[in-house]
């Protein structure tokens, strides 16, 4: 069976420019999926073609096994919320959300009153005759949503809808929008270049990297099981340690830095003797301590700078001329200075092997 939405062999080009490159992504039926990346990764390029705003150089979208190909976006049925609300200034936020239903023939009677529902499971009962001067950021961005949710479309899609507000306004309406997503279980594609919105609010994360997907998967398997560096660096945390598979069988590498390792997680990328691969481990899993402790794989460190957070601190050492990174909790970090010498240990379980 095919998924809801689903887009097959995408490329778009702009001239010589590639903007995306072999886009395949199956979207299921009330799933929230990110895409998550950097700058100019092809994000906002796919959400663009799905909305019909551009069109695939080559490839199909389709939404529950029918082409989108040839529809405009208005008759598409996707509801778009993007960063600057695009509000009309001289509307009411209730008639702004009457819009796309006056579009779509319905009477303002019955428009309204739609409307009026719609901001109110927006949290904005109450504020249908205000003009959108008259209301703040994350209120008007709640009345775009309403906008975009009113004519019950087959998709929403959201470009980067919460990058004008300031943090915890932006964290409040992260929690808003799952809440509403879930209550309508409309499939929706979110949009961001923020990790940790990514690894909140989804079901699914689609990382983008240079026009293509460099991953697809749920949040904790691509923190816990990223497939490439380039995933390993942008979700949270890494250190990156240049290593050689010595015996891909037995999950074993070697590296100056770590020395003889055996690496518990795999990629599930096939590796094979005498690779050159990297070794990952996240600064939270490695420990700290001043002798070499009996139960855990450890190396040397010399500490050069410690950075406190308050609850916890970053300390930044090297080993075999390699920076290593280490968080440890903020009570821990009293005892140690820059300067000394001590040991990083890690278990086989948290190191794992990426390839470039
Ligand atoms: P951001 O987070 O900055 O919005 P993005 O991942 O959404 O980035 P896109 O907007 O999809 O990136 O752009 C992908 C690439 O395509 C960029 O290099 C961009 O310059 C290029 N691009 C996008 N639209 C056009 C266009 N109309 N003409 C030429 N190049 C374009």
């Amino acid at each position: 069976m095919s998924s809801y939405l689903q887009l097959s062999g995408i490329n778009k080009t702009y001239g010589n420019f590639t903007a995306l490159e072999n886009v395949d992504l199956e979207v299921e039926k009330g799933e929230f999926v990110t895409f998550l990346g950097p700058s100019g990764s092809g994000k906002t390029t796919t959400l663009m073609l799905i909305a019909g705003f551009a069109t695939p150089t080559r490839g199909t979208i389709d939404i529950e096994g029918a082409s989108l190909a040839g529809l405009d976006p208005q008759d598409r049925n996707i509801g778009i919320v993007f960063q600057n609300y695009a509000l009309f200034p001289h509307k009411t936020a209730a008639e702004n959300v009457y819009f796309p239903l006056q579009m779509r023939d319905v009477k303002r009677l019955e428009g309204m009153r739609r409307a009026d529902e719609m901001l109110d499971l927006v949290g904005l009962a109450g504020f249908s005759h205000r003009y959108p001067k008259e209301l703040s950021g994350g209120q008007q961005q709640r009345v775009a949503l309403a906008r975009a949710l009113v004519f019950e479309p087959d998709l929403l899609l959201l470009d980067e809808p919460l990058g004008a507000l300031d943090k915890n306004l932006r964290e409040q309406m992260q929690i808003e929008i799952k809440r509403i997503q879930k209550k309508l279980g409309v499939t929706t594609i979110f949009v961001t270049h923020d990790q940790t919105e990514a690894m909140s609010m989804s079901d699914r994360i689609c990382v983008f990297s240079n026009g293509k997907i460099e991953q697809l998967g749920k949040p904790l398997d691509i923190y816990h099981r990223p497939k490439t560096k380039f995933v390993a660096d942008f979700i949270g945390e890494s250190n990156l340690i240049p290593a050689r598979i010595t015996d891909a069988a037995n999950c074993k590498a070697q590296s100056n830095v770590l020395g003889d390792v055996t690496y518990g997680t795999q990629s599930g990328t096939e590796l094979r003797d005498g690779q050159e691969v990297s070794l990952v481990i996240r600064p939270e899993h490695l420990k700290l301590s001043s002798k070499r402790l009996a139960d855990r794989m450890s190396a040397g460190i010399e500490i050069e700078t410690i950075v406190n957070y308050g609850d916890n601190a970053l300390v930044i050492g090297t080993s075999e001329s390699q920076q290593i990174r280490v968080r440890v909790p903020g009570a821990d970090v009293v005892i140690l200075n820059e300067g000394d010498k001590c040991f990083i240990s890690w278990t086989q379980d948290d190191v794992f092997v990426v390839t470039d």
